[in-house]
């Protein structure tokens, strides 16, 4: 899960990445408006915090564009008190929820769990790819009715190539949203994980659901 911090402020932007850190949530910055607009296009973030008042486009121009491109990542917006009034026209744009600064970390914590737990409403709490089943709410994974007994690191992998069934998912792409690591990171960490991985859910089975795509990555599918 990654989150899209939009703030022109970078000691607020720092301080919220760090409490978010110590969430286990990673989350990139934007320092403006449009910055924030195209890493909200590009990536595929569970939230966006977004301050209103941004140099470039506003916070509200970005929920806006963000919106007529079909784009509906939930917004958290986050206010000045002199701004306050502005809220009504946030949430009519499509935010989910505001928060006035000066605000106790703990109060965004909590808002932005509500937030994250209505979007996980409208996923599936389980998953079924041939006789591989995975349980989301539990946190559990099942082959042939038999319980696979995966790491933190497996089951995450796991279920991010079951959710993206047929999707080719490559090694730097995997390891941004399931280690936060860059572009220039060890390719090897992802490689070792997914051998582990295959020799859980595959290898006892004949018929084999991760696939390797030569010089592209790793699909997750029934064949
Ligand atoms: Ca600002």
């Amino acid at each position: 899960m990654r989150i899209l911090i939009v703030e022109d402020e970078s000691k607020t932007a720092i301080h919220l990445k760090k409490g978010l850190g110590e969430l286990n949530i990673v989350s990139d910055i934007a320092t403006n408006g449009l910055e924030g607009f195209a890493l909200a296009e590009k990536n595929d973030y569970a939230l966006i915090i977004l301050d209103v008042m941004l140099p470039g486009i506003d916070g509200f121009e970005v929920v806006t564009r963000l919106r007529n491109n079909d784009n509906k990542t939930p917004v958290l917006f986050l206010t000045a008190r002199c701004e306050v009034a502005d809220r009504v026209t946030g949430l009519r744009l499509g935010a989910d929820d505001y928060l006035v600064k000066p605000f106790a970390f703990s109060e965004l914590a909590a808002r932005i769990q509500a937030i994250l737990r209505r979007g996980k409403d409208l996923q599936p709490d389980a998953l079924r790819v041939a006789d591989l089943e995975i349980d989301f709410f539990a946190h559990k994974a099942n082959r042939g009715g038999k319980r696979l007994n995966l790491t933190q690191k497996e089951f995450a992998l796991l279920s991010l190539l079951a959710g993206h069934t047929g999707e080719v998912f490559s090694r730097t792409r995997i390891a941004e949203r399931i280690w936060n690591m860059d572009f220039d990171s060890d390719p090897k960490v992802v490689e070792v994980h997914m051998r582990n991985l295959r020799a859980k859910v595959d290898d006892p089975f004949e018929n084999k659901l991760i696939h390797t795509v030569r010089g592209v990555g790793y699909v997750l599918e029934h064949r």
